[in-house]
């Protein structure tokens, strides 16, 4: 019988869970949102209960268990911190979920690490390196090389959002400043095109306005997209003259959104700033697996330790 896992992804806004067959089908898949403002018994119940469910509607237990999760995490504590949950802080999700499901191995990673994972799992098994970019809330990534997602001694690695690309760029929340993170992430994109006078989308929080203003043709929202295309471009020249990569599969759901707006002046920046050849070829492409990709990299940690 072909092994399966237990998939999940921790988010601020959502919880996923899903049973993932070796093959990388999903045998069920179920998703709440997370109550992040709330306390401990509302977020373990959450937990629980998104993972109960899949295994009901799988229709079996599965073998191992692979977690994704926002960060700060501790792999090697098995502990998660995520910014956007408050309430979570050096929470001990891996013994939760061996509660839950005893006798099960599991393995935990952060989110970005599972989407690199995911995309190399299901989309670009040939890669030699790929580098997963996840453009959302924050700039996230992870770094797979040769097959084995780079965690690095404090399983940090690959956290391109926190590349500095402008010495005199704005101070990011991480403490650094000019970070990839504070030109392409929805909020500093939307910050920025308020400040100039976009004003669309008064919540403030909608980059898909901010798309629909930029397709239309208003120039504040396109260069808004255009600083956050040239910021990811940049960072892309760094990775690729660091390790050489294949492939860069940029997903998450700003991105995703706005793939029109972003990858051909990603791909022209690169080509107009790159020298050496082994960084002008690197292939930059859409995640194939959209929201779906962290939690097949969750699997994949699961059903194959030699990947973490
Ligand atoms: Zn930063």
């Amino acid at each position: 019988m072909p092994r399966t896992a237990m998939a999940l992804d921790v988010g601020g806004t959502k919880l996923a869970a899903a049973v993932i067959g070796d093959d990388g089908a999903l045998l069920s898949r179920r998703q709440v949102s997370t109550p992040a403002r709330e306390g401990l018994p509302a977020l373990e119940d959450a937990v629980l209960r998104v993972v109960a469910g899949a295994v009901e509607d799988a229709g079996r237990r599965p073998d191992a268990v692979g977690i994704g999760s926002a960060g700060p995490i501790d792999p090697s504590a098995g502990t998660v911190s995520p910014v956007n949950i408050p309430a979570w802080r050096g929470f001990p999700i891996v013994g939760l979920l061996e509660r839950a499901l005893p006798g099960r191995p599991v393995r935990l990673a952060g989110d970005g690490h599972c989407m690199a994972l995911g995309e190399y799992w299901r989309g670009h098994q040939t890669s030699r390196a790929l580098l997963g970019m996840v453009v959302s809330t924050g700039v996230g990534g992870g770094l797979v090389l040769d097959g084995q997602i780079q965690a690095g001694p404090t399983g940090n690695a690959g956290h391109i959002g926190h590349m500095v690309i402008d010495p005199r760029g704005p101070a990011c929340p991480c403490g650094g400043r000019g970070c990839v993170e504070m030109f392409a992430s929805g909020p500093s994109m939307l910050r920025w095109a308020h400040a100039h006078g976009w004003c669309g989308s008064d919540a403030g929080t909608d980059t898909r306005a901010l798309a629909d203003c930029a397709r239309a043709g208003d120039p504040i929202a396109r260069q808004a997209f255009d600083r956050a295309a040239d910021a990811i471009a940049l960072a892309v020249l760094c990775a690729a003259a660091l390790a050489d990569l294949d492939d860069v599969v940029i997903g998450g759901g700003v991105a995703t959104g706005a793939h029109d707006l972003l990858l051909a002046r990603i791909r022209d920046e690169v080509r107009r700033l790159a020298g050496p050849e082994f960084i002008r070829r690197v292939r930059i492409e859409p995640s194939a697996l959209g929201g779906d990709a962290g939690l097949l990299g969750a699997a994949a940690l699961a059903l194959n330790p030699a990947a973490a």
